[in-house]
């Protein structure tokens, strides 16, 4: 996954444009900056390769959410359904708004499970939040049919699976806005960053002030642009936008490497009977950012990562005893450990959350193991890992 693995002369030559000039900001100082706009290029590569309205850089993943959310209306009092699995940056970015996280189980598609998400849905609803965890979908038809009977948004987190589709097209453009982010880990990196993504012309002019103070952005002196909402400082730098420039134009690149690496990998790990690879729903089509799979049992998962660990075999994953990812391990979440009073409403719907039933997620976290795929592996390196990776595998079987 990590694009920063095949830095090249191309990121170089982007940033060397901005340094150039010296203009770091990417709005205004027109005299000084030479007709370059990297954030404004980087944008338009993204609307294009993904044949999407809009795109708005912001400064990271997270506030891509946060701003998508702002968008959608979103703010106290309000319920947002996100799945048990997810990086952190899900409830932070709703928490930021005021508004309630509402944690629910995922299925085998390590994503939302529909089902669950109909039984959690309350008058205080306002917007479902799938999150296309470890490269691949949940079953969004399911999704896009629960939001149009319950009159509710949704917001794709596809921050781990840039360039996946479903039904032809791209992850992130299916539902009423979709956010990437290109932090140092992910797919396309610009360092820290991040974009959303919408068709929706509103959502598109209240992205670009939200995330520049409420500046309206019309005409061509700052200190005079009115502020038709409040709003807050979520922006891109020219230095990252530079970087993600040059590696976005290079997404077909690293796409094609997770594929052939992820493919290499499953097809040796396709011999063991006792694995179950995750479901891809159908119409789906993974981004190859990681390759998932379930064993027989927590034990056998545990044995598994932790023989892998000791063996070499890095960027594996067993995230049912990992802090950052899934519902078990946060405990700051769970006792609302804020620096600042949370409202009411936020605190009553954490408190909840102990008290919550996730043993469908824990059949399937439990037993999953996530492996990232690297774009920097030699065809000999992935080879070796796949083959060690069986043998391990097969020891506990
Ligand atoms: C990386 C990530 C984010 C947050 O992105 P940052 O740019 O690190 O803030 C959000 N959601 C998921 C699923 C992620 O993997």
């Amino acid at each position: 996954m990590p694009g920063f693995e095949k830095f090249s002369d191309l990121e170089r030559k982007e940033v060397n444009d901005v340094l150039e000039t010296g203009v770091l900001m990417r709005y205004g100082f027109d005299g000084m900056r030479n007709n370059i706009f990297k954030a404004k290029d980087l944008e338009n590569e993204i609307q294009n390769r993904f044949k999407v309205k809009h795109a708005q850089l912001v400064s990271s993943g997270t506030a891509a959410v946060s701003v998508a959310m702002a968008l959608s209306g979103v703010g106290v009092g309000d319920e947002v359904i996100m799945p048990t699995f997810t990086f952190v940056a899900s409830f932070e970015a709703i928490l930021m708004l005021g508004a309630t996280p509402v944690l629910v189980d995922i299925d085998n598609t390590l994503t939302l499970c529909p089902k669950a998400v109909e039984k959690a849905i309350t008058p205080k609803t306002k917007a479902i939040m799938p999150v296309h965890m470890c490269g691949s979908m949940a079953n969004l038809d399911a999704l896009k049919s629960i939001c149009k009977t319950h009159n509710l948004k949704l917001i794709e987190d596809a921050c781990q699976a840039i360039g996946g589709t479903y039904n032809g097209k791209a992850l992130g453009t299916i539902g009423d806005a979709g956010c990437f982010s290109f932090d140092y880990v992910k797919t396309v990196t610009c360092g820290e960053g991040g974009t959303v993504i919408t068709n929706n012309d509103d959502y598109a002019v209240k992205a670009d002030l939200y995330q520049d103070h409420g500046h309206d952005h019309v005409g061509n002196d700052r200190g005079a642009e009115t502020h038709p909402y409040l709003g807050y400082n979520f922006r891109i730098s020219e230095l990252n936008a530079a970087i993600g420039l040059a590696q976005f134009k290079r997404l077909d690149e690293f796409l094609d490497l997770q594929e052939k690496h992820y493919t290499i990998l499953r097809q040796e790990l396709n011999s063991i009977n006792a694995i179950e690879f995750r479901t891809v729903p159908n119409g789906g089509v993974e981004s190859y950012a990681f390759l998932n799979f379930f064993l027989p049992t927590l034990e056998i998962a545990r044995k598994v990562s932790a023989d892998f660990k000791s063996e070499g075999i890095d960027v594996c994953f067993h995230y049912y005893d990992n802090s950052w990812h899934y519902v078990r391990k946060w405990e700051h979440l769970k006792e609302a450990k804020s620096l600042y009073p949370l409202p009411e409403s936020v605190k009553q719907g954490l408190s909840n959350i102990s008290k919550q039933d996730f043993s469908q997620s824990d059949h399937f976290i439990g037993r999953n193991i996530s492996c990232l795929i690297k774009i920097g592996w030699t065809e000999e390196e992935v080879k070796l890992r796949a083959l060690k990776m069986t043998e391990i595998i097969n020891r506990h079987i």
